[in-house]
């Protein structure tokens, strides 16, 4: 592992120690393309994933953030999986029972679409905020609307005085770069409220790098947390770690802390990762090697023989197994549920996104499901439509 110059983001350590590397892959996996043009020719940066073994935190050193863009083409959400929607009502539930929220305010950091930040709204009959430069007012109920003031914009302290008992942060904080400074302006804008509670949600890093998860390793995700990594930045920037939790099977971290009051409270068991973080990093580019050959080979030998490939899933992950695996030739077609995304192109390798009804007339041999959690409901819309093709799971 090499070492590089540049220090690390979230502890400020010396060292960050380089382990996996991709270069030319496009800026952006959640952005509609209208043609295959576009698509092909979308801008590229480069991956230098590097490790800080100080603190366990992983970062993109080689991230240049003038590449990205979350704008109102920026489509990402999962709120057309009923999994992923059961799994979202289910957490808001849990927030809500345990940190008592009702008739409070909540504030939502990166709010998307904004599915969370209504549900916390609906369910708890709160007020919210939320702010998102992807934000699309057509995709708010009347009811929620009266709940919710949304902000086009990113979050910075020019809002500070946007005053909540909740603020929640989900699926962003790995987009950001400079995380230690971002959590500091969160700190910051909470001052004095000691009471307030915050909430993020992040991929979790150990099973990324513990099983070679090459598909969730990609442009915009900068910044990479195991709860160790997580729990040590929030505790350096002012906050007590009251809870750390991995969930829809272990691919996400989440965080409960509040303002510390300056006692130094232990950490939790789940902190406690340096050790073993270090030693999967280690193993990560020889496992990687081979998991990516094996993957390459299979789809190579399918196409060869002449089988018909899909993918499933068209967001970051299959961006990232098209672009990492270079297989963009045997795969035609990529489906998604999303009829936001359908009839665009996938950036970089160009493959256009269709709806699943597509695929009884193209009749695949082989789906390459991109996210395991959705298999069921996969298979269940295959058979609903009389098709029996072989299934792959990432
Ligand atoms: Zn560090």
């Amino acid at each position: 592992m090499a070492g590089k110059k540049q220090s690390c983001p979230s502890c400020f350590g010396s060292r960050m120690d380089e382990f996996f590397a991709l270069q030319g892959v496009p800026t952006n996996s959640c952005i509609l393309l209208k043609t295959r043009d576009e698509a092909t020719s979308y801008p590229r940066g480069d991956i230098q994933l590097a490790f800080c073994p100080a603190c366990g935190f992983i970062s993109n050193m080689a991230f240049d953030p003038v590449l990205t863009e979350y704008s109102g083409r920026y489509e990402e959400t999962q709120g057309f999986s009923e999994t992923f929607n059961s799994f979202h009502r289910k957490l808001a539930e849990r927030m809500i029972a345990r940190h008592n929220l009702h008739r409070k305010n909540v504030l939502e950091i990166g709010c998307g679409k904004g599915e969370f930040l209504s549900l916390l709204a609906e369910l708890g009959e709160n007020q919210g905020i939320g702010f998102d430069p992807g934000y699309h007012e057509d995709r708010t109920s009347q009811s929620t609307a009266r709940r919710v003031t949304f902000v086009k914009d990113f979050y910075s302290e020019k809002y500070a005085s946007y005053k909540a008992d909740f603020v929640c942060c989900k699926m962003t904080l790995e987009h950001i770069h400079p995380t230690a400074q971002f959590i500091s302006t969160v700190r910051r804008a909470i001052g004095h409220r000691s009471d307030t509670i915050v909430f993020f949600q992040i991929p979790e890093v150990t099973r990324i790098v513990r099983d070679c998860a090459f598909e969730d390793i990609y442009y915009e995700h900068c910044s990479y947390f195991s709860p160790g990594s997580l729990a040590r930045l929030f505790r350096q920037c002012g906050f007590d770690v009251l809870n750390l939790d991995t969930e829809y099977s272990d691919q996400y971290l989440t965080i409960e802390a509040r303002p510390s009051d300056g006692t130094p409270r232990p950490p939790l068991v789940l902190e406690d990762d340096l050790d073993s973080l270090t030693r999967y990093v280690q193993e990560f580019p020889a496992k990687c090697a081979t998991i990516l050959n094996r993957w390459r080979g299979r789809i190579r030998e399918s196409h060869a023989r002449g089988k018909r490939i899909v993918l499933w899933g068209s967001g970051s992950k299959g961006v990232s197994f098209l672009t990492t695996l270079e297989v963009s030739n045997s795969i035609e077609y990529v489906v998604d549920i999303n009829p936001y995304r359908q009839g665009f192109f996938m950036p970089a390798t160009g493959q256009q996104i269709v709806p699943p009804t597509f695929l009884k007339n193209y009749r695949p041999d082989i789906v390459v499901i991109m996210n395991a959690i959705y298999r069921d409901e996969i298979t269940r819309d295959l058979d609903a439509m009389g098709l029996n093709p072989e299934i792959l799971t990432l």
